[in-house]
């Protein structure tokens, strides 16, 4: 058992309470390879903004659990070379999907779980959370819990429709389970095609998809009914159109790929939602750059070569989100 506390991690409890009150929202970024993590670190500790580095079931997979944790480790070691003097680093596990899998977490070092009972009836979704933030709680671990169901595709979390969660079930169960932060649904979606073309209307101008808005309504009951409980938003990338246009002028093809526009994710932020969850926006990044460098570049095979300008253009891309999206900049000086 290693404690988090020991390798230098914080758990979400003051940092969400601070985020509610000071209205802005701290980013959770997924990461599952280095340049991907070193450009969160160098984004986090350049703006000195609070940060979640999650990892999710497709990660654990892909790059190992131990490693990933490790990695971790290493990033407050990174944080502090870097010049931040007290980071405020949160490793949290996305998308649990079992008690064993959190405790498994827990004791292998993360500062903060989830645990998805989303899909399960809701009163298996409460015994099942209950007994995760009774465990968690002995280590003072955070536990996020989700009410509602996000429609999407992520790393082998997939809805085909969402619903979104029901205001008058929130005091019960956060009541009832005592988790920390809750997940609910109010229109974000995983993946790089949130939104089916017929769901979205067309700009005249451009031509381009206009997604509908979330429902803000279904927040603002939700605030009501829970006072300055922390709020999460999952599957909330913006899949700028820029790096969409890189990637299907330089090969690839992304036809009709949309997301949430900033703004409502800027208006989200200022409210009870203190953790915005951003995965795709930095795959986009990643692939927008290692494309661009590929075709101008054909006898490139060195991979520094390719992933150098990649890392940098996620580390721009988070820079970006904390600053201008967010509001978390300064927040963990
Ligand atoms: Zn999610």
């Amino acid at each position: 058992m290693v404690s988090y506390k020991e390798i230098g991690l914080v758990n979400t409890r003051a940092m969400f309470a601070k985020a509610v009150k000071g209205g802005y929202a701290i980013p959770a970024f997924n990461f599952n390879n280095m340049e991907q993590l070193q450009a969160i670190i160098q984004a986090a500790a350049e703006t000195k903004s609070p940060v979640i580095l999650q990892i999710s079931k497709g990660a654990r997979n892909y790059a190992n659990q131990t490693l990933l944790r490790y990695m971790a480790e290493g990033a407050v070691a990174y944080a502090k070379e870097l010049g931040w003097k007290r980071p405020q680093i949160v490793l949290h596990l996305d998308h649990g999907d079992s008690y064993e899998l959190c405790k498994n977490c827990i004791q292998m070092g993360f500062s903060s779980v989830m645990i998805d009972g989303s899909a399960l009836p809701y009163d298996e979704n409460v015994a099942l959370t209950k007994k995760v933030v009774r465990y968690a709680h002995r280590y003072d671990v955070t536990v996020e819990a989700e009410l509602g169901v996000l429609a999407g595709v992520e790393d082998e979390v997939s809805a085909e429709e969402s619903h979104y969660t029901k205001p008058e079930e929130v005091i019960d169960f956060v009541t009832k389970t005592g988790c920390d932060s809750l997940a609910i649904s109010i229109g974000t979606s995983h993946g790089a095609y949130k939104f089916k073309p017929e769901q979205c209307t067309r700009d005249p101008k451009t031509g381009k998809l206009v997604p509908p808005p979330l429902a803000f309504d279904v927040l603002k009951a939700i605030e009501k009914k829970l006072p300055g409980f922390p709020i999460v938003l999952h599957g909330s990338s913006s899949v700028p159109q820029e790096y969409v246009d890189i990637i299907n002028s330089n090969g690839g093809k992304l036809p009709d790929a949309v997301g949430i526009p900033e703004e409502q994710l800027r208006k989200a932020s200022r409210s009870a939602v203190c953790k915005i969850n951003i995965d795709s926006d930095s795959r986009l990044a990643l692939t927008a750059a290692v494309r661009k460098t590929l075709a101008e570049k054909p006898a490139e095979f060195d991979p520094r070569k390719y992933l150098g300008p990649a890392r940098d253009e996620m580390k721009k891309l988070y820079i970006h989100k904390i600053v201008k999206v967010l509001g978390s900049a300064g927040k963990a000086k």
